[in-house]
């Protein structure tokens, strides 16, 4: 009967709490055993590891953050933190693990698989279990669900808590609109997003902003406070009383520059006259419910987890579950995060169109 482990990591999402509570019921019903590893991979250092009931996760659906709590990890980052965590795991009986959470976690979860044989013949080497054990367990099967506000990863459409998190940015920016439109203000709104302008680019669409800045799509003229006047000038012309600047945290112009939103609204007022503030949305987007599409996505991609682990062979690479053209797909978890760090590749070597197109095919033109 198969132990299955689950995890949360890195930074919390919306529907973190759906997935776990997924897993566990349906690893129940499907006969498996599940254990909740608290506070990330720093609870396979610890021993921080649970079995899981039925009840335990009565309520999560509807919950924010994870239950079972995230941590960044530095100890895994190390071989010797990881030996401690493949000791932890093999004692406790887990032979398997599924991990939500964005890259960096993903690729650990990579690395620790990929470790996995050495890592047992040390231990086995050292006294830490005994032959049986090590025996028992010569193979970790991972899979990786995309726990991320962001929309981050590639491979995948959406990621757990991106769309909730975007919801949130759209009432923030649609309360802002009410007092633009009656002081005739201008507001520069800062969204998450350190390397991936999804959040932005979407807001933008989603409640008419006059200009969106992301990374992966930078300005493509030198003195872009030009464009960004003209335009925004344009807009009051046409008798707007508002102007919605969405600015992600990583943006940049074209010589990768990083592009604030001090800097934007110092421009507005300078170059316009707009009465012009910042609004910086911080952690109000990562909190909160999750909205129902990340709840169902949460269940969905679980069940298709727990059933990767029940058909996975020490032959098949780690998968990791995604979502592709509505349909929940499974692919080599390896290759997504590879695409993932080409993506960042690409912004530093200016190649834009090649992250566009990984990050997102469909905003390409
Ligand atoms: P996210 O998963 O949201 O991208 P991080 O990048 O902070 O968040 O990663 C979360 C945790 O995953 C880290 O604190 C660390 O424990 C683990 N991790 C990340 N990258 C690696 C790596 N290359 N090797 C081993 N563990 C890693």
């Amino acid at each position: 009967i198969r132990k299955i482990g689950v995890l949360t990591s890195g930074g919390d999402a919306p529907g973190m709490n759906p997935c776990v509570r997924a897993i566990v019921r349906y690893g129940i019903s499907k006969g498996c055993e599940v254990y909740a590893v608290y506070e990330g991979y720093q609870g396979l250092v610890d021993n921080g590891i649970k079995r899981m009931d039925w009840k335990d996760v009565r309520g999560f659906l509807s919950i924010g953050g994870t239950n079972i709590g995230t941590a960044r990890c530095m100890p895994f980052k190390t071989r010797e933190g990881r030996l401690q965590a493949a000791q932890n795991l093999i004692k406790s009986g887990v032979d398997s693990l599924i991990v939500c959470g964005g890259d960096g976690s993903l690729t650990g979860a990579d690395v620790f698989r990929s470790e996995w044989s050495g890592l047992n013949e040390e231990l086995l080497k050292n006294d830490r279990i005994t032959k049986e054990e090590s025996d028992a367990y010569q193979h970790l099967t991972i899979v990786g669900l995309v726990g991320s506000i962001d929309n981050d990863m590639s491979s995948t459409d959406i990621t757990i808590g991106a769309v909730t998190s975007l919801h949130r940015i759209c009432e923030a920016v649609d309360s802002i609109a009410t007092t633009a439109l009656s002081h005739s203000r201008a507001f520069v709104v800062e969204v998450m997003g350190r390397h991936c302008g999804w959040l932005a680019l979407a807001a933008g669409i989603a409640t008419g902003a006059d200009f969106v800045f992301i990374p992966e799509r930078p300005p493509t003229e030198e003195n872009w406070q030009d464009t960004l006047c003209s335009v925004a000038h344009r807009h009051r012309q046409l008798g707007k009383r508002k102007t919605v600047v969405i600015v992600a945290e990583g943006a940049l112009d074209k010589n990768l520059k990083p592009i604030k939103a001090d800097d934007i609204k110092d421009i507005l007022s300078e170059r316009l006259g707009l009465d012009t503030r910042v609004t910086t949305l911080g952690h109000t987007q990562r909190g909160g419910a999750p909205a129902a599409f990340d709840r169902i996505l949460a269940t969905i991609q679980s069940v298709e987890a727990v059933d990767a682990v029940l058909k996975s062979t020490p032959e098949t690479p780690s998968p990791m579950i995604g979502m592709n053209s509505n349909k929940v797909t499974s692919g080599p978890l390896m290759k997504a995060v590879e695409l993932t760090h080409e993506v960042a590749k690409s912004i530093g070597e200016k190649n834009f169109a090649r992250a566009m197109e990984l990050r997102d095919p469909q905003f390409v033109e």
